[in-house]
């Protein structure tokens, strides 16, 4: 495909079949456990082609080569193993839970170092990431909304010697490409917003570096942790939306951080779109938009932000984000989320519904949850 092409027409266009007579238009989904001897495939944990699709798209739009995974906890793991034993990673001190707890897993057992960090403090990590085998970004981060200085951190990692590897879910690879700003592997849980429909757990890695990309092969080889064919085409399917559903989300989302700024019940909107948010800046210079995420504080009150989200009809209390549906929870809720993510911060992950009927639905449990 032609290199000029924009990022949403490159989304819809990428991983397709040869144009030759009588070619499908997209690829169907092969189940098939083993192949014909004689090709290169062998076995099917060793490739698919709904994988390869998905792969190519993802690869085309973050400017590197894919690799699917059975889930993004399992892409996570694997780039994880990179990093030798009593190796030292340097992670941020907010960031998707499951990758904290297992970041803690690894330190527990002594496997590795761990050191955490406020990812949106660069000296901070620039001072930390000394010696370090890995450094782990998150940004946005997940639910602080933190913004991290992604150039200056991939060159600090480098200096260092570090791998240094985005979690790239909340901005999707059509509003961030961590690998053109400096970062050598990529990771989504495609999960969220790539599958975009909340109907499968699939994952992905994308790097350059064909030394990694292989060792990275290697470590889906090994673990198994590889998606289903299904999983994959599902996640294809969605991701050729994914422009328009991120264009649709993310106005709401802006409309709805406008909204709550002024809200008496609200304390705090998290969101690097309203310009007086600290990562404002920072997401304006490296993303083309800021996303369809953000997080509220009411007042320290964590009773009653947990009956605000009770009390929504429209908005689905639950975890995950993403999807065309729009969803909320307290994240606190969960006994693993970490300590410092304020009792009462509501994570709102806004889908592509018609936003006056968001807001009537949140302003009404806003006011009625007491
Ligand atoms: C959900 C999520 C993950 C984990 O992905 P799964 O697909 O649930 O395994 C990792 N990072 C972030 C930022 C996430 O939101």
């Amino acid at each position: 495909m032609a290199s000029d092409l924009d990022p949403f027409t490159v989304v819809v266009h990428a991983g397709r079949p040869e144009r030759v007579p009588n070619a499908p238009v997209g690829d169907s989904p092969v189940f098939s456990s083993t192949y014909v001897a004689g090709g290169d495939r062998g076995y099917g944990r060793f490739g698919n082609d709904a994988w390869t699709a998905l792969e190519e798209t993802l690869g085309a739009l973050e400017g590197g080569r894919g690799l699917t995974f059975a889930s993004g906890m399992a892409a996570v793991a694997a780039v994880c193993d990179l990093v030798p034993v009593g190796g030292r990673i340097v992670a941020p001190q907010h960031a998707y839970s499951g990758v904290l707890a297992l970041l803690d897993q690894h330190a527990a057992s002594g496997r590795l170092h761990v050191d955490k960090v406020n990812i949106a403090d660069t000296d901070a990590v620039i001072q930390a990431v000394a010696g370090a085998d890995m450094l782990w970004i998150e940004s946005p981060t997940n639910p602080a909304m933190e913004v991290a200085d992604i150039p200056a951190l991939s060159a600090a990692g480098h200096a260092a010697g570090a791998t240094v590897v985005v979690d790239n879910t909340f901005a999707t690879p059509l509003l961030q490409q961590p690998l053109k700003l400096g970062a050598d592997v990529v990771m989504h849980s495609a999960t969220k917003f790539i599958a975009g429909h909340s109907d499968v757990i699939l994952g992905a890695v994308v790097t350059a570096d064909e030394d990694l990309w292989a060792a990275i092969e290697l470590r889906r080889r090994g673990s198994g942790a590889i998606p289903g064919p299904m999983e994959a085409w599902l996640g294809l399917r969605g991701l050729r939306t994914l422009a328009l559903r991120l264009e649709r989300a993310q106005s709401n989302a802006a409309f709805l951080a406008e909204r709550l700024l002024q809200h008496p019940r609200v304390s705090r909107v998290r969101y690097p779109g309203l310009p007086d948010d600290p990562g404002h800046a920072r997401a304006a210079a490296q993303m083309s938009g800021f996303g369809a995420i953000l997080s509220i504080e009411l007042g320290g009150d964590a009773e009653y932000a947990q009956r605000v989200c009770e009390s929504t009809e429209l908005w689905v209390h639950a975890t995950s984000l993403g999807g065309v549906e729009s969803m909320l929870e307290r994240r606190r809720r969960w006994a693993m989320e970490v300590e410092t993510i304020p009792v009462d911060l509501i994570r709102l992950a806004v889908g592509i519904e018609h936003p006056d009927d968001l807001w009537a639905d949140l302003a009404h449990a806003l006011k009625t949850a007491t």
